[in-house]
């Protein structure tokens, strides 16, 4: 590898990995390695955000905040998502 280019590179290759809809998308858990569709989660949603646990371990998958003017998301919970085309 020679070089690099910076991060707007990524702007195709992410394209299909931010324009789905997670619930149709398989991840693996980091704790147990189950691999499931996240429909299938245990979604738990309260005023200060909406936390996932995988519904074989209880481990957090994912957890989700908005503020309404700005969101987050933290997967740290999942090794990998597969998205289907
Ligand atoms: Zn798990």
């Amino acid at each position: 590898m020679t070089g690099h280019l910076d991060g707007n590179a990524l702007a195709g290759p992410l394209a299909d990995f931010f324009s789905f809809d997670i619930t149709t998308t398989t991840g693996r858990c980091n704790a147990c390695g189950t691999v499931a569709e996240f429909a299938r989660a245990m979604v738990y949603m309260s005023g200060a955000g909406t936390v996932v646990r995988c519904a074989t371990c209880d481990h957090v998958l994912a957890v989700l905040v908005d503020t309404g003017e700005r969101a987050w998301i933290d997967l740290a919970g999942v090794s990998a998502i597969e998205v289907r085309r």
